[in-house]
């Protein structure tokens, strides 16, 4: 399994799956653990049907989980050198792809979405961004200062620093991509030498709890990795646990004020990747061959749950009339079913509860006075929602502003550039936007005006393990992946020493 070449193969469910689901376990300390309190449903969005009972943590779980970790920091993870480290993460790695299709089939399970991209993202994306961050164990370093302090007379002193491991890591996962995001968390804290404690979200645990147990099959002692499942309140415990040195959250804006005012009770640093609602914008000279690809990878990749997917659609006048009609063609083309057969490219989105969510923001676009352009049918059973896109939409409007977080954008006609980036930027969010055009000079020029994390030119929705990620505005406080990623994980302590 390699990135850019996903298998294509319809998948009929592994004996593998079927065991595992029979009781899925948590990972505290290096046991499994099934959880005192009664357990919770996690459910299949293609059919409603339950897949499995997985444990509540109770707060005693929380606190076994923190201090088990507090334990591995102080004992042979704490003193092992990173080559042992970065071993350990290539042998995870390896093991990730060796039961690659096993969690390729979990992940469509719980997520719902294509099999294509559970393989190329969840399993084979994740096993490279290990692999990546693995080398990075081996090359944290410091630097070395001259200082000016003469004091008292005829002292000397030189300074460095040393990059030191943070502590115990709390990292809370979203549902929309489970394994590939845990890994995005645990992946640079193992790097630098962390222990983590890892709550994924309730809709979808079922990969992070088999990661876990490869994380134990390869090798990592006990308490380096654990993982713990329930709802939001669990995630609110782990986070308050006075063992907890750092948190790191990937979710949407409203649960990541509430646990970054939380971290700054303690004044823990605390990494945020939150929510989106990326512009596209499509000059009136861009190749228009790339609307097939704007639409796929863009807008509607895993079904529009992405955090950057390109929900706002800016399109010069030159080209309205055409992109338009060119984009309700392609949108209209893509089978809609079930993730397991890798044709489905708009799958169920993941829950009942994000089902009503999407439904009721097209709802609320219409209301508002957008126009739905399309009208095309979804499967009844399961959670599927037709993909829809909207013109007419006032800026001011929920379905302008807010994220959907479903297969659907709206589509707003400009006249000129300044118009475009004022457009772009009229949102409290900044990951993602991406600008289509093919003059350089524009690109040159506009770039540094919009107002994102990332800005991608003549593409949308394409991040790289070496590429810092993460959010302007209310889209999150720091970057993930590239060397910044292992910082969010060390401290920097300043060593001065006197000589004479
Ligand atoms: P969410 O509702 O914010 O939940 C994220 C995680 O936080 C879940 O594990 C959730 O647990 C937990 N949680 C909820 N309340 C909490 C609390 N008070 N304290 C601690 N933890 C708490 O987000 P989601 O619906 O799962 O995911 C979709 C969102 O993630 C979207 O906004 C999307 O834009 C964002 N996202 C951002 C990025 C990025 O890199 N910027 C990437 C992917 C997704 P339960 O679910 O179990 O309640
Ligand atoms: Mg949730």
């Amino acid at each position: 399994m390699r990135i850019g070449i996903p298998d294509q193969a319809p998948s009929g469910i592994s004996p593998d799956v079927t065991a595992f689901l029979k009781a899925p376990k948590m990972l505290i300390n290096g046991q499994s653990v099934g959880g005192e309190a009664p357990g919770f449903d996690v459910f299949n969005p293609a059919d409603g049907s339950v897949l499995a009972q997985v444990p509540t943590a109770s707060e005693a779980d929380v606190d076994r989980a923190v201090l088990a970790a507090r334990a591995a920091m102080a004992g042979a993870w704490g003193g092992m050198p990173g080559a042992e480290r970065t071993r350990l993460m290539l042998r995870l790695a390896d093991l990730i792809e060796e039961n690659g299709e096993e969690l390729a089939q979990l992940e469509t399970l719980e997520n719902g979405k294509s099999i294509m991209l559970s393989r190329l993202v969840e399993v084979a994306s994740s096993a490279e961004y290990l692999r990546y961050m693995a080398g990075w164990a081996t090359k944290i370093r410091g630097e070395t200062f001259d200082v000016s302090i003469a004091v008292p007379p005829g002292t000397r002193y030189t300074a460095y620093t040393r990059k030191e491991p943070v502590g115990v890591v709390a990292a809370i996962t979203p549902w929309n991509f489970p394994l590939n995001m845990c890994v995005w968390k645990v992946a640079p804290a193992l790097a630098a030498g962390c222990a983590v404690v890892l709550k994924p979200a309730e809709e979808t645990p079922l990969t992070s709890l088999r990661f876990a147990e490869l994380a134990r099959e390869a090798g990592f002692p006990d308490g380096v990795v654990n993982v713990i499942t329930g709802d939001g309140a669990t995630g609110a415990a782990l986070v308050q646990h006075p063992g907890v040195d750092k948190i790191t959250f990937t979710g949407s804006t409203e649960v990541g004020k509430k646990i970054g005012t939380k971290a700054m009770e303690t004044v823990k640093p605390v990494t945020l990747e939150l929510g989106g609602k990326a512009p596209m914008v499509f000059f009136d000279d861009m190749d228009l061959n790339l609307l097939g690809p704007a639409t796929g990878i863009g807008m509607f990749f895993n079904s529009g749950q992405t955090c950057c997917a390109g929900a706002r659609i800016y399109v010069q006048k030159g080209i309205y009339e055409e992109a338009v009609a060119t984009l309700k063609a392609i949108t209209s083309s893509l089978p809609i079913g079930d993730g397991m057969n890798p044709a489905n490219q708009i799958n169920p989105v993941v829950s009942a509860k994000h089902f009503d969510h999407v439904k009721g923001m097209i709802a609320r676009g219409i209301a508002d006075g957008a126009t739905p352009l399309l009208d095309i049918a979804a499967p009844g059973q399961g959670y599927y929602v037709a993909p829809q896109l909207f013109a007419d939409a006032r800026s001011d409007t929920a379905i302008m502003q807010d994220e959907v977080f479903g297969p659907v954008a709206t589509i707003t006609p400009f006249e000129t550039e300044e118009e475009a980036i004022a457009m772009a930027n009229d949102t409290r969010y900044g990951l993602g936007a991406s600008l289509w055009t093919r003059d350089i000079n524009r690109v040159m020029k506009l770039v540094p005006q919009v107002q994102a994390g990332t800005v991608w030119v003549n593409s949308h929705n394409i991040p790289d393990q070496n590429m810092p990620f993460g959010g302007f505005k209310q889209s999150g406080i720091g970057r993930e992946h590239g060397t910044g990623a292992l910082d969010n994980y060390l401290e920097t302590k300043s060593v001065c020493v006197a000589y004479s």
